[in-house]
């Protein structure tokens, strides 16, 4: 019998394969195009990608981070201002608030989504500092409470963006994902649920207005062509990224149902065993970015898992008030823990069902032990 395969927490290369044909082509058909930054690609791809969310306008940007940073400055956001959002992400989240000169304020989050919270969002709206806007993050795949988020938000005169790099398609109720706030921004790195071969985001916003201006300060700040109207930069979105991009977004739900299929197994088999497994939401559908457990034992279980080559990851082990660029005096007992304990296992759509039954036997194995 032969070895089995190792197991990883994304696979880009099958993704590429799984669409070879069709983006070679794509890129042969840009390259002898001639166009080769902000063209009829990046155009169609925005277009597209903004049908795809809902009712307004899609701006391609060289990556997350910086979507994250334009989409803040377009509404509004400045040096010096407060941004809430939650210290359970990426440092990316962060790093486009301190781009700006604002400041990150970190909200504790929801003891069984893991996204931010509600209750302590409000606390801190009530807080003496004002905050100018809320940045929660749609981690794993699972859209954090959107309707209440807003509701307070708009209550406190807190502008919302949506942090949307792990939620490409998901929905509360039927509204996508990053279609709830003044903008969103999105990641097309090539390991999210939407990836490129290379970097990639975009900026999504209902009101034209937000979307112009994120068009105006992704290329010097031109408005028009030649004229500074704000302190611009370069932020572009490629044509190659855009068009290997419209390959992919006709089976992006095709693609997400496989990780709701693996999911599903993960669930059924797992249950009652000794972790905490994703809570249901009938109202939240996650994309299932990441399958995340949680256990205080989470070392014990990667390293049994580890030994049979299925490599489990941990997004993210220090959350940001931790970290040495965003330390700060905040207490957030229920981040640390989440931090402490989740483990994400494979999930993406390059994996079988008997890849994951493979993860099931082991972590039952180990469970047994
Ligand atoms: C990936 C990611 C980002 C950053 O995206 P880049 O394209 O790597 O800059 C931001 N926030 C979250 C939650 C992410 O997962």
């Amino acid at each position: 019998m032969s070895e089995p395969r190792p197991l990883f927490p994304a696979d880009p290369k099958a993704t590429y394969l799984a669409h070879a044909g069709a983006i070679n082509a794509a890129i042969a058909r840009v390259l002898a195009g001639g166009h080769y930054i902000l063209g009829p690609e990046v155009e169609a791809f925005e277009r597209e990608w903004a049908a795809y969310l809902g009712d307004g306008y899609a701006v391609g940007v060289a990556n997350g981070t910086e979507a994250l940073e334009l989409a803040l400055r377009a509404v509004g956001v400045a040096a010096g201002d407060r941004v809430a959002t939650v210290a359970n992400t990426v440092s990316a989240t962060a790093a486009a608030i301190q781009q700006i000169g604002a400041e990150p304020v970190f909200v504790e989050i929801d003891v069984t989504t893991m996204t931010m919270s509600p209750g302590a969002l409000a606390d801190v709206l009530t807080n003496a500092q004002p905050i100018k806007a809320v940045l929660p993050v749609h981690l794993y795949g699972r859209p954090a409470a959107m309707p209440e988020i807003m509701e307070l938000a708009r209550a406190h005169g807190a502008k919302v963006v949506e942090d949307c790099a792990q939620a490409h398609g998901a929905k509360i109720g039927d509204q996508r994902a990053g279609t709830w706030g003044d903008a969103a921004a999105f990641s097309f790195y090539p390991t999210k649920n939407l990836g490129a071969l290379g970097d990639g985001g975009a900026v999504f916003a209902t009101d034209a207005t937000v979307a112009d201006r994120v068009r105006s300060l992704r290329q010097y700040g031109w408005k028009p062509r030649y004229v500074s109207v704000a302190p611009g930069r370069n932020s572009r979105l490629d044509e190659l990224q855009a068009a290997i991009l419209r390959v992919k977004l006709p089976s992006l739900d095709a693609e997400n149902a496989v990780r709701a299929s693996h999911a599903r197994r993960y669930l059924q088999r797992l249950a009652g065993g000794p972790w905490q497994l994703p809570p249901a939401d009938e109202r939240a559908k996650s994309v299932w970015h990441q399958f995340a457990l949680r256990s205080p034992r989470r070392h014990a279980m990667l390293t049994h898992l580890a030994a049979h080559d299925i490599h489990a990851g941990v997004l993210y082990p220090v959350p940001l008030h931790h970290q040495p660029a965003y330390a700060c005096e905040q207490k957030l007992p229920v981040t640390e823990q989440a931090c402490a304990e989740v483990l994400c296992l494979p999930v993406h759509p390059g994996l079988t069902l008997a890849d994951i039954d493979r993860g099931c036997d082991e972590l039952l194995r180990w469970a047994e032990a």
